[in-house]
């Protein structure tokens, strides 16, 4: 199910204090702006629209750079304003889902949105929702008194809309919520489990609280790829981005290289991405004789662009001949300066199988290799 998204970062933020507006604030290392673009972008999102105050265009530039699908519009002096700026710019059409989210709830993520569009399919907009937990209490002049808090439900974002009918609710005037125009104009709307991680961050203190839930809102999801070639002709073999002397070569369209192969599949697994078959088909004549360095540095890019940072890689080459340990040391460098990591956080191991198999009796070399990635949730 395709959706596009609308991320609103035009308010001033008052009550976070003084400083920059919060969206542009850091959050452990990162804008906050940034943290709602990478997760709903890392969701599927087709389109991004950002709105910024007219003077942030450029700070949007600076805070979103490296990331792609995404676009800055500017907002106007009220919220409903700003929603509209950012609707004129979304592409999609009348029943195309989006998801209008607050910049200030950096810790969005995937299962959010699933909740939001699966629960859309019934309604005319979704949210989510927590119920109220704590005793509410009115203060007055004439004292305090308890508010039953039953049945009250505290809204969060993002909110799901289908692209027309939220075009139509804001003809209706001004509001501070969306879903509300919704709720006035009769509309159907549904609440989906809220998420205290959905916290938006008003008062300084909460930035406090955000910095220490930063770590929670990450995850770290494991890759794993296997690949072989046979052994033919040649006079060298490349393995893990190094040629090496040798009288065999590996047959494959591209230079063959086994290892680069099987960790590019690794780290397309770590973010669910398919596999180096489905990126570069060999039915392709542009891959004849391809660098497959270019392979795994596509890979990474696609891992950077969905918020993903890599962690450390693991790979090992599987044949009885030639002796991998004297290259070991430069596969290590190639592979750490293919990815953009520390020589530390790449490993590249060898071993034979005595023999045995297709490595064993020199038909093929197998290479595995796993990578270890932190997403978003
Ligand atoms: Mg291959």
């Amino acid at each position: 199910m395709t959706f596009s998204t609308l991320i609103v970062a035009a308010g001033q933020g008052l009550r976070a204090g003084p400083g920059a507006p919060k969206a542009w604030r850091m959050l452990a290392g990162r804008p906050l702006l940034r943290w709602s673009v990478e997760a709903l972008l890392a969701a599927g999102a087709r389109e991004a629209i950002v709105v910024v105050a007219p003077d942030r265009l450029g700070a949007a530039a600076e805070a979103l750079a490296g990331l792609s699908g995404w676009r800055a519009v500017a907002g106007g002096d009220s919220r409903s304003q700003s929603v509209r700026a950012g609707l004129a710019a979304l592409s999609g059409p009348d029943d195309e889902i989006v998801l209008v989210h607050d910049a200030a709830r950096p810790f969005v993520g995937a299962v959010h949105v699933q909740a939001l569009i699966e629960a859309l399919a019934g309604a005319d907009a979704a949210a989510p929702a927590l119920a109220v937990a704590d005793t509410l209490k009115r203060r007055t002049d004439a004292g305090v008194s308890t508010v039953p808090r039953d049945g009250l439900w505290r809204a969060q974002t993002p909110q799901a809309f289908r692209l027309g009918g939220l075009r139509a609710a804001l003809q209706a005037g001004e509001t501070t919520d969306d879903l509300a125009l919704v709720e006035r104009a009769g509309g159907r709307v549904v609440l989906t489990p809220g998420d205290p991680m959905l916290m938006k961050l008003t008062y300084p203190e909460d930035f406090a609280m955000a910095e220490r839930l930063a770590g929670a809102a990450r995850i770290t999801r494991i890759g794993q790829g296997t690949d072989a070639h046979r052994w033919g002709p040649g006079e060298a073999v490349w393995l893990c981005g190094v040629r090496i002397d040798h009288d065999r070569g590996l047959v494959g369209h591209s230079d063959a290289d086994a290892g680069l192969h099987a960790l590019t599949d690794a780290l397309l697994g770590a973010v669910g991405l398919g596999d180096i078959g489905q990126h570069f088909p060999p039915s392709d004549p542009q891959w004849r004789g391809a660098d497959s360095a270019r392979f795994l540095a596509h890979a990474a890019k696609l891992v950077a662009e969905h918020g993903g940072r890599i962690l450390n890689v693991d790979v090992t080459l599987v044949c009885e001949r030639p002796k991998i340990g004297p290259h070991r040391e430069a596969m290590r460098l190639r592979l750490a300066a293919i990815l953009g990591l520390p020589v530390s956080r790449v490993s590249v191991k060898a071993t034979t199988t005595e023999g045995m198999g297709f490595t064993g009796r020199g038909e093929g070399l197998l290479a595995q290799a796993v990578a270890a990635v932190e997403t978003p949730i």
